[in-house]
Order: structure tokens, then C-alpha cells, then sequence
């Protein structure tokens, strides 16, 4: 049979005799590597670039759940050391693999980045500096103080000022909240959080 497979996506995996498809990171191109948390299953960068990958039932799935469900996958990806990211390129969407995905929201400062497929509607998430609050601080005050920080750039200075004219930026606007949301340990979340006041 005549088929062509795409560079980043490879057949390397046997599972019960069947051949398994591999996604790779965007990012770093490392393996993503499948995680089930409270339900949603996320393919994850571990090892990696430590970033995660939804598709559209999972986003739909985790909207569902409450504050903080997914908190434990900060700890459980582990993000290697130097690894090369190429941020300033545009990723080709992992699972499509012919589209660039759209950056919605990006800061070089906290590493972080959440990207959209416009074809498939899958989100590639890079949470960045988040994930390693535990390691870098010591006392807890410091660590709420940095998630003061990180929320404040991710809320008020990238995610309010999304076009919420726009219906489709709006909505991408309040999944990013989401994803965030289910993500962070609840005791360094906002109280307000910017799209559910619109
Ligand atoms: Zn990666
Ligand atoms: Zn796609």
C-alpha cells in the first residue's frame, strides 16, 4: 500500500500485535507520552519540554471538572533541563501535522505558551514557569507571591486583553482560563478570574 507518513509522525510502538501512532511535541519533537488525570486524558512532553497536548473531547472534559483536578500533572511531566523549545517558530500541529498551530497566548519571561490547531481544535499548552514553582521557592509565601506574578501577565496582561469582540477569541479566551484553571493547585488561583466576569 502506497501511504505517506509524515516526518514527525512514526509507527514505532506494538501494541497487541497492532501498530501504535506516535505524536510527537511541536516544541521539542520529544515522544508525547499519554497521562490520564481525573478522566481527561492528556498527552504529555515528559521528559521533555514538560508541555501538554489537548484534544477537543479532553478540553470539554476538563471544563467539567473542578479547580485544580489536573494540578498533579505539574508534578508528574517532569521538564528536562535545556531543553531546545524553538519559540520563536511557529509548530506545526502534532496531530494534523499540516497546520501551524495559533498562538493565543505567549510570554518569553514566564516560557510560557497555550497554541490552538485551527484545523483539528486541539491545544498544545506549555504552562512554563507554573510547573516549577515547587522546585524554585522554598516557603510557600514565596511560591503564592510568583503565582501572584505569573497570573497577573497570563490574566490581565495577555488573556482580558483577547479580542472578546471577536465570538471565536472569546471563546478561545475562556478555554485558556479553563485550561489554567484545571491545571493550577487552587491555592495559587486568582479569586477572580478574568473571563468567567465578563
Ligand atoms: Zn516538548
Ligand atoms: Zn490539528
Amino acid at each position: 500500500m502506497d501511504s505517506v507518513i509524515p516526518v514527525i509522525m512514526e509507527f514505532v510502538g506494538n501494541e497487541n500485535g497492532r501498530l501504535v501512532l506516535v505524536m510527537k511535541c511541536p516544541a521539542c519533537e520529544n515522544e508525547l507520552l499519554k497521562i490520564s488525570v481525573a478522566g481527561v486524558n492528556v498527552l504529555a512532553c515528559e521528559g521533555g519540554c514538560g508541555s501538554y497536548w489537548f484534544d477537543t473531547l479532553q478540553i470539554k472534559r476538563l471544563m467539567e471538572r473542578l479547580p485544580g483536578a489536573g494540578a498533579s500533572l505539574l508534578k508528574t511531566v517532569r521538564r528536562a533541563d535545556g531543553v531546545k523549545t524553538f519559540r520563536n517558530n511557529q509548530h506545526i500541529c502534532p496531530k494534523c501535522q499540516s497546520t501551524l498551530l495559533y498562538r493565543h497566548c505567549f510570554s518569553r519571561e514566564l516560557e510560557m505558551e497555550v497554541d490552538q490547531c485551527s484545523k483539528c481544535g486541539g491545544w498544545w499548552v506549555d504552562v512554563g514557569t507554573l510547573a516549577t514553582l515547587e522546585s524554585r521557592y522554598s516557603t510557600e509565601a514565596d511560591r503564592k507571591q510568583a503565582a501572584e506574578d505569573y497570573f497577573i501577565t497570563v490574566f490581565q496582561n495577555k488573556v482580558a486583553n483577547m479580542n472578546r469582540v471577536n465570538h471565536d477569541t472569546l471563546e478561545a479566551a475562556q478555554t485558556i482560563v479553563e485550561i489554567f484553571t484545571f491545571l493550577t493547585p487552587p491555592i495559587y488561583l486568582p479569586q477572580k478570574l478574568p473571563i468567567k466576569d465578563y
